[in-house]
């Protein structure tokens, strides 16, 4: 098959959700009606359901099966598609952010009994940034919910986005009978549990159909005139609309009693984008260019205890790679080749011969990565657009075994390479600072330290409020920063310089003394305009 035929077949895509809306389930419903796997229940959730690190580490122990799931790749319809898995917990959002950088579109779950929730919400703004197309599947209409009409105006004033409902539900619960296909004509009824995936459709000749008397009685009047208040308010969905990022279809179901899932996947197959081009330092890549190039978006750790060995996730996004074939890792300026990348079918890792644009391999790694790494046949540049977002909490670590200091050392790098936890370290002082966004992340750090590298430390709290990566022109910008405020100046792991306000007021004095100084709360991994250089 040329390039273009692999690049056309593709999709890559996330599905997100608030936890608990049914992301898993939706997962798991795919790839039974895609054939890849046979029974439910197979798709381990790799979610942590209650901040409680004793949930991590049950969690931890199943390491293998999370990293299996964290891309699935499967066939539907002669069409290849990757769906890469982002965790559920808030606290682990970085890592979703990140993953999200790697895919073409995603599908958004909602749970129709309770709308649009604050995960939702977030993670809608993360594909906002990068006008990434997305398809929303409101869940669970087996249960009593809210309002459609309610739901989708809720939508789109939350999410700041155009919907487009391309199937519209005939009531909810109990009363659940199905949903009707807007643009088909097509109703197709709703049965508890589904045994067979096959549909039960029946086709209309329009909304004044008679047969819809017929099969609906009374409530055909009510159908009529839910689909053409639906016609009314919403303009004609556009693909153009949607690929732009600016409009979403919309559709109803129940993942769990296979429904509405399979309009869903056809739908996707039919629209979704194949890869899309990716910005990089000086222009654009195309999948079709003829050379290969691609991103480390996700890196982890210590699979295996006993080897400690990493995997980096790799996108490719042009040319074609292939196993044992030189390529430059850009930031190192070295040449690497990989004996053993991997790809993910289903639930199983197998080696791999090549890969083309929109697929992810898993690429063993010494240490050699950071998150953002570029792989090229031989050109410079490097991919942007894979953020790095201020942490929220905030703890200075000690060290609690002196023996173990390199083993922290090395641990806490390895980790925060990861993107675990960010790691700023004093620029007057050796004090280390790890920041996160959730608390949870604190005691993963600390039970993985232990475990992966015997090392043993303590968190000590701070007074903290937000932290700012600082871009100036020249070292004359920041004097009243070294002077007066240094106990507040740290550095990121690239030598950026960070300033960590402890309260607000303190920040809005740094920031009206320090008037030539941009305070920056999210930056790229590949941001090089922002490297000062030793300012201490
Ligand atoms: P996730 O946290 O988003 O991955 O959610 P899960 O897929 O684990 O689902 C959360 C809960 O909702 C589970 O108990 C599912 O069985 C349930 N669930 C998923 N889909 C449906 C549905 O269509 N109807 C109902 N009633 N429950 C559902």
């Amino acid at each position: 098959m040329s390039n273009i035929m692999e690049i056309n077949n593709r999709k890559t895509f996330a599905i997100i959700s608030h936890p608990d809306a049914g992301k898993t389930t939706l997962t798991e419903k795919l790839l039974l009606f895609s054939g890849a796997i046979k029974i439910a229940g197979a798709v381990k959730s790799n979610k942590i359901k209650k901040a409680a690190a004793s949930d991590f580490l049950e969690i931890e122990k199943q390491r293998g099966i999370s990293v299996a799931t964290s891309v699935l790749s499967f066939n539907y319809n002669d069409h290849k598609i990757n769906l890469l898995d982002t965790p559920g917990h808030k606290d682990f959002a970085e890592d979703t952010y990140r993953t999200l950088t790697a895919v073409d579109s995603v599908i958004l779950v909602i749970d129709c009994v309770k709308g649009v929730e604050e995960q939702t919400e977030k993670l809608m703004q993360v594909c906002r940034m990068r006008n990434t197309p997305v398809m929303i599947f409101i869940n669970k209409l087996d249960r009593e919910g809210k309002d459609p009409v309610e739901l989708l105006d809720e939508l789109e004033s939350k999410l700041s986005i155009k919907v487009r409902p391309l199937t519209y539900p005939l009531g909810m619960g109990y009363q659940f009978r199905g949903v009707y296909n807007i643009y088909k004509n097509s109703f197709d009824f709703y049965s508890v549990n589904k045994t067979k995936i096959e549909d039960d459709v029946v086709v209309f000749e329009g909304l004044q159909d008679k047969g819809l008397d017929d099969k609906f009685g009374t409530d055909a009047q009510k159908l009529r005139h839910d689909v053409e208040l639906i016609d009314g308010i919403y303009e004609n969905f556009s693909i153009e609309e949607y690929l732009n990022g600016n409009l979403a279809p919309v559709f109803f179901g129940s993942a769990i009693n296979n429904f509405g899932v399979k309009e869903l996947l056809d739908t996707f197959i039919e629209i979704a984008p194949s890869p899309t081009n990716r910005e990089i330092t000086n222009g654009t890549v195309k999948p079709v260019d003829k050379n290969f190039s691609g991103f480390v978006f996700k890196i982890h750790s210590n699979l295996d205890p006993k080897h400690r060995d990493r995997i980096a996730f790799l996108r490719v996004c042009s040319g074609k790679f292939e196993r044992n074939k030189f390529y430059l890792h850009v930031r190192l300026n070295r040449q690497l080749k990989f004996a053993n990348p991997a790809s993910f079918m289903a639930q199983s890792k197998s080696l791999l011969e090549e890969a083309f644009p929109g697929d992810v391999i898993g690429l063993y790694d010494s240490g050699i990565f950071n998150i953002g790494d570029t792989l090229t046949e031989g050109e410079g540049f490097m991919f942007k657009g894979i953020p790095r977002f201020s942490p929220e909490v905030f703890r200075i670590v000690r060290n609690t075994d002196p023996f173990k200091s390199k083993q922290m050392e090395k641990g806490i790098q390895h980790l925060t390479d990861e993107g675990l936890a960010q790691l700023f370290v004093q620029n007057y002082g050796n004090k280390k600072v790890v920041g996160v966004v959730g608390e949870l992340q604190f005691d993963v750090l600390k039970y993985r330290l232990l475990n992966e590298y015997g090392a043993s430390i303590d968190f000590v709290t701070m007074p903290a409020y937000k932290a700012f990566w600082l871009k100036y022109e020249n070292k004359n910008d920041i004097q009243d920063l070294l002077n007066i405020r240094s106990h507040s100046l740290y550095n990121d792991k690239n030598g950026n310089l960070v300033f960590i306000a402890d309260t607000d007021f303190s920040l809005k004095m740094a920031m009206d003394k320090n008037p030539n100084v941009k305070f920056l709360s999210s930056i790229e991994h590949n941001d090089q305009t922002i490297l000062m250089g030793d300012v201490a």
